[in-house]
């Protein structure tokens, strides 16, 4: 096989990162290798030839041709408290690699072994957490959200000690870059407007071309306050996909908020079951500040930290600058508040905001959070429901007077659901096979629940056997599509996960 890389990021100097090999593993295997996204990459191999060659390139044992693997530095808030040092304590940028439309992604190590930014930790990756992450990126990349994905997992045959010894992996990351918020906050941090600028111009060529100055002029104020209406953008469908999916990030600090806009670092991330905006499984996360809910509100947070961040480059005048990013942020807010209702009506097969249909979307989910309906269920539940001839009795009765046509006492929350479900059927009545479609395109049949996931990452690590996680991946990867599998995966789990709890930097 033939495979090289270059490394855009290694000519920014060596401000940006530390010049760091990964640690070699002592018996590498390859479990896992994402084949659509090889193809995508233009990667050409063989499984059957190549396998040896691809669990020595991606466990870090060999370079890749062209490698010139660094640890990228980067600061970041961490529940609101600032770091001024991170940096890639346990992975390694490789270098990046073009695909056959010339964009260029960045291969990324994770568990690789320590370098200059791992204070005190191993630098390595349990098993557990590197194909969960496989695992969650591919589905969320199926339900069409903005991520980074895995190419591959190597198991490395060695321990990793998390409380008790582990197998451990490598997993390599694919991203359209490993620039976050973060990044931009370590020059900040140290006053070098001098990098502040050469990341902005890197950020600015490698993901919004089109923002690109005549070669050789020095980067304008203009084009720094479009870059960041660029990334604003970008955060937009990010989080409103979130929203959609029920997927609750879990560890939103800045380092782990990527200014391309892909979903980054899925170590305590979960997916909600019944409705309520508080939810929360990370351990961590004492205070809530990453709930479901919150997400919106906490990407302003780190925004306006990425504004911080620019001023200076802005204008001299702290007051002149923050007047030009400002209202940014105002239409960045309402941007959101916008998109996000729009995408609720979708869900509901909307397809325009009217009036009346944001307080028909806070009804549901306050009627959803009162019976703790489960939120992905409801939804296809209301669309394998949808008929014309139920909406033309339902609106009938509605006009007779008679919307309480279950004779539910008033008040009750059979009530308020048949008032609620009349109100909804008025609302599409006009298209009802539209309003179906649209429903089918915004509503997964099937998302990656946390007690499945749990349950076949389990399977895997005690016994070794993988055809559960593929039999898992074959489903989620046709999230929209009702397979002969999907049933097996579509059940809320019994306990409501109640006491379930996920985990960072394992
Ligand atoms: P995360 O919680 O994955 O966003 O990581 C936060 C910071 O901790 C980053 O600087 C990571 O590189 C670092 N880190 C997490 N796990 C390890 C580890 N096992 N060894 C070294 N550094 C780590
Ligand atoms: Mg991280």
């Amino acid at each position: 096989m033939k495979l090289s890389l270059s490394n855009g990021y290694f000519s920014l100097g060596n401000a940006f990162y530390q010049q760091s090999t990964p640690t070699p593993v002592s018996a590498p295997e390859l479990l896992l290798w994402n084949t659509h996204l090889a193809e995508k990459l233009s990667i050409n191999y063989s499984i059957e030839q190549d396998d040896e060659q691809l669990a020595q390139y991606f466990s870090g044992n060999q370079l890749i041709d062209g490698s010139t693997p660094i640890a990228q530095a980067y600061s970041g808030h961490q529940f609101g408290h600032f770091n001024p040092q991170l940096g890639d304590g346990r992975a390694h940028l490789l270098g990046d690699i073009s695909d056959s439309e010339g964009q260029s992604w960045d291969v990324q190590l994770k568990g690789s072994g320590t370098s200059f930014f791992s204070r005190s930790g191993d630098g390595r990756c349990a098993l557990g957490p590197a194909l969960r992450e496989y695992m969650m990126s591919e589905a969320m990349f199926a339900l069409g959200v903005p991520t980074t994905r895995c190419l591959a997992v190597v198991a490395t045959g060695e321990a990793v000690y998390r409380e008790r010894p582990l197998p451990g992996a490598v997993v390599t990351r694919i991203a359209s870059s490993h620039i976050r918020v973060g990044t931009f906050q370590y020059f900040a941090a140290r006053n070098d407007i001098d990098s502040l600028k050469k990341l902005t111009n890197f950020s600015i060529e490698r993901h919004f071309p089109q923002l690109k100055g005549i070669e050789g002029e020095v980067l304008s104020a203009q084009q720094v306050v479009d870059f960041f209406a660029a990334v604003l953008n970008k955060q937009v469908p990010l989080v409103v996909s979130w929203l959609r999916v029920g997927f609750i990030h879990g560890v939103m600090n800045t380092d782990n908020t990527a200014i391309s806009g892909e979903t980054i670092d899925y170590g305590p991330c979960a997916m909600m079951n019944h409705y309520h905006s508080d939810t929360v499984f990370s351990s961590i996360d004492r205070n809530s500040r990453y709930a479901f809910g919150n997400q919106s509100k906490i990407i302003q947070w780190n925004m306006a930290r990425l504004a911080d961040c620019l001023l200076p480059l802005i204008d001299d005048d702290e007051d002149i600058a923050l007047a030009k990013i400002t209202p940014l942020l105002q239409q960045f807010a309402n941007d959101l508040q916008f998109r996000y209702f729009e995408m609720m009506a979708n869900k509901l097969g909307i397809a325009q905001l009217a009036d009346g249909d944001i307080e028909l979307v806070n009804d549901l989910l306050a009627i959803m959070t009162k019976m703790k309906l489960d939120y992905t269920q409801s939804f296809v539940t209301l669309a394998a429901n949808l008929n014309q001839k139920e909406v033309d009795k339902v609106i009938a009765q509605h006009s007779d007077g008679e919307s309480n046509n279950a004779g539910e006492e008033v008040g009750s929350a059979q009530y308020q659901w048949q008032a609620w479900l009349s109100r909804w059927y008025v609302r599409i009545a006009a298209d009802v096979e539209g309003a179906k479609d649209l429903m089918a395109k915004t509503n997964p049949l099937v998302i990656p629940r946390n007690h499945h996931v749990e349950a076949i990452l389990a399977t895997s690590q005690t016994t070794g056997d993988l055809n559960p996680l593929h039999e898992f991946l074959a489903v989620v990867q046709q999230p929209y599509e009702l397979l002969a599998q999907t049933a097996a995966y579509q059940d809320a789990p019994s306990d409501g996960d109640e006491n379930y709890h996920t985990f960072c930097g394992t």
